[in-house]
């Protein structure tokens, strides 16, 4: 038996783990207590997390299909890499660079995330490159660049909760995301903090709350606002902070103060003592934290919202000391590292803007390419998929680790889209349902197969290290850029050696935002992981962020003026309720991978509708009959489940399903402007029982 320590495949804790393996096959996981930010625990996808490598499970060679409509035939490495250079190419010549894509994802090392922001502008140089963690947490990133001139999910360690004086928590729900972080909320509270939570639903996270706060989906702006107002009106203001540590204050005041708390109390439903004992608690707080999560930033006005937040933090002086600040709790595995190394529409390595001429100039020069020759910021995930097929849109695209069929809002339409294309090749794990619309499919090693970095919310960066071999018949991601980047004219600058390709993104980050000159893997290894930024070798990493000044030009924070203003889709007569949609703790993401696994499957085996038992009644519907959830997009159906932690005017569904119960059929992709995160936590439906 060999062990080899190791970390989580899933969400953004990343959890440490020890992967027991015996004559090349995984056997179990086991606790790794070493590593502070779960200290050994596991959530039930950890535990389970060896069974995914099972051969049986997955892919094990690739698949080409047989004509236009014909079947999916396995097929010749050499073969199927020649087919997606072919498609690549002929998409190219035909319709322009452009019209060739790259659609990427937040579960893929920074090793790939690199090198796949390489291929698409140095190989295809097309400008059109984004990946789905522009469904995630884009909003929190847009709004914490604009406010503290930096976006790092956590700009403080984890451990930090735990002794700060009052936590909100807005739209997270970790109890189901990520179980493990549940215990520095619990200590927090036994140091004597409070938790508050704002979420429309009682949530098993919110359960554990001191107050809990539940706005109308949507209303999370409002909310923040009229907050804010009850912090000026009551004399709650921090003044000396404001003064010292930030700009902008008075516009921020004046949209605040035209937010009437009574006004505010009709747009959410939450009461005015609520808010302002909210307020005071956490304005009083010797230290303190605002934490958002998707339900506050998966919304067509999310970037404003997590302002919003933002400007609550700094009026109470809550930022920029220890103990105290915004964070965000990220979602996918690499969300933080996957937005930072190249593979986001506006962005080049070391978090850089696409458009800053001395980023891509020093970018070019690692790269070994003229900067003119660069493309500039492309279109959005959304954006990309919806133009799929269409004339001067995207007719050829290229898809690692993501799966929109089921995870992309309005499903249904990019699902018809993706059928469009001239040609699509999908690299995964498993036959996930976007490969079963693909042309060729590439079955790819994952997480225990290959050596690799992430980086977790907290801006950490830690080693994935390969503990066996990929079963035969499958390849790395890196071994496909390599051979297609040669396939199509470029035979240096893709390796395939991790270690090579993190040496190499280490100089083109080295100078920006997120510098990783310093992080080498020995040193990951030797000290847990190592925060960014880290500039050169002896420098000690940073945990914590803005202590002694923000990242703007002067150093200051930023408040924002924002006002509230209503979601794209209200209910009216037609569609007369809210949908939000959300996670299940047994299920990850779009469920490719945990769907697969009989323990998590059997735990959370297909999605359901919540309901309020007023709502039941009124519909006539009991436990476990069946619902149809109409929007102006499609229909779902799913089986009712009857809880009084909904609100009476709301529905809730888990998007981890295909078929005919898949939630994101409903979801509305109204953009936010700023951020282009669809809007998949509020949108209108009816709900009538299922004939
Ligand atoms: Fe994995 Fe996240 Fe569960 Fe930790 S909390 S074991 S990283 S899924």
């Amino acid at each position: 038996m060999t062990t080899t320590d190791t970390h989580c495949p899933y969400c953004s804790l990343q959890c440490g783990m020890r992967l027991a393996a015996r004559g090349g096959a995984a056997v179990e996981i086991l606790e790794r207590t070493r590593f502070p930010v779960n200290r050994g625990a596991l959530c039930g996808k950890g535990r389970t997390a060896a069974a995914v490598l099972s051969p049986t499970a997955r892919l094990t060679a690739p698949l080409v299909r047989a004509g236009r409509g014909g079947e999916l035939r396995e097929a010749s490495w050499p073969l199927a890499l020649d087919r997606v250079a072919q498609g690549l190419e002929r998409a190219a010549r035909r319709y322009g660079r452009d019209a060739v894509g790259v659609f990427g994802g937040g579960g893929l090392t920074n090793e790939k995330a690199y090198l796949l922001g390489k291929f698409a502008r140095v190989v295809l140089r097309t400008a059109n490159i984004d990946y789905n963690g522009r469904f995630c947490m884009s909003s929190a990133a847009a709004a914490h660049r604009a406010a503290f001139g930096l976006d790092r999910g956590l700009p403080f360690p984890l451990e930090d909760i735990a002794t700060t004086g009052c936590v909100i928590l807005v739209g997270g729900n970790p109890a189901e995301t990520m179980p493990p972080a549940l215990r520095y909320f619990r200590e927090l509270r036994e140091n004597g903090g409070r938790l508050i939570v704002v979420d429309p639903r009682r949530t098993r996270t919110a359960e554990q709350a001191d107050l809990h706060l539940r706005p109308a989906p949507g209303t999370d702006l409002a909310l923040a606002l009229g907050l804010l107002h009850l912090a000026i009106a009551d004399g709650l203001v921090d003044e000396e902070f404001v003064r010292t540590r930030t700009t902008g204050f008075e516009r921020a005041l004046a949209s605040a103060m035209a937010h009437w708390p009574e006004h505010v109390e009709r747009l959410t439903g939450v009461p005015v003592p609520l808010m302002r004992e909210a307020v005071r608690v956490f304005a009083e707080a010797h230290s303190g934290m605002v934490l958002t999560a998707r339900g506050a930033e998966q919304h067509s006005k999310g970037t404003d919202t997590v302002r919003a937040w933002i400007n609550l933090c700094l009026a109470v002086g809550k930022a920029g000391r220890p103990g105290s600040g915004y964070g965000c709790l990220t979602g996918q595995g690499n969300g933080q590292g996957g937005r930072e190394h190249g593979q986001k529409a506006d962005q080049l390595p070391g978090y850089r803007s696409i458009e800053d001429p001395a980023a891509r100039a020093h970018v070019a020069g690692v790269w070994g390419v003229d900067p003119d020759q660069l493309p500039g910021p492309g279109r959005s995930a959304y954006e990309l998929l919806d133009t799929a097929g269409r004339d001067g849109g995207l007719r050829a695209l290229l898809l690692m680790g993501s799966n929109p069929v089921v995870s992309a809002p309005r499903a249904g339409h990019v699902t018809e889209r993706l059928r469009e294309l001239d040609f699509l090749a999908v690299s995964d794990v498993v036959l996930s349902e976007t490969a079963r619309l693909a042309d060729v499919v590439l079955p790819s090693a994952q997480w225990a197969e290959e050596t690799g970095t992430t980086t977790n919310l907290e801006g950490r960066v830690i080693l994935r290290q390969a503990a066996l071999d990929p079963p035969q018949g499958v390849r790395t991601d890196l071994y496909v850029l390599r051979e297609l980047a040669a396939r199509l004219g470029v035979d240096k600058g893709f390796p395939d050696d991790p270690v090579e390709a993190f040496e190499e993104l280490r100089r083109a980050s080295a100078g920006g935002p997120a510098d990783y000159a310093g992080i080498s893997y020995r040193r990951i290894r030797d000290e847990d992981g190592v925060f960014w930024p880290c500039p050169d070798e002896h420098h000690p990493g940073t945990p914590r962020l803005f202590l002694d000044r923000f990242a703007t030009a002067d150093g200051r924070a930023r408040f924002a003026a924002v006002s509230h203003r209503p979601s794209a889709e209200q209910p009216d007569a037609d569609y007369p309720l809210y949908l939000t949609t959300g996670r299940v703790v047994s299920q990850y993401q779009s469920g490719a991978q945990t769907r697969r696994v009989a323990e998590l499957n059997e735990a959370a085996p297909g999605p359901f509708v919540e309901v309020h038992p007023r709502l039941a009644h009124r519909l006539g519907v009991a436990e476990g009959e069946l619902l149809a959830v109409s929007s102006r997009r499609g229909r779902a159906v799913a089986p009712a489940r009857v809880t009084d932690t909904i609100r009476p005017d709301t529905v809730f569904m888990p998007f981890h399903w295909d078929g005919p119960g898949r939630a994101n059929t409903l979801t509305n992709p109204a953009l936010d402007p700023t951020s282009r995160m669809p809007e998949f936590k509020v949108c209108a439906v009816r709900v009538e029982r299922a004939s």
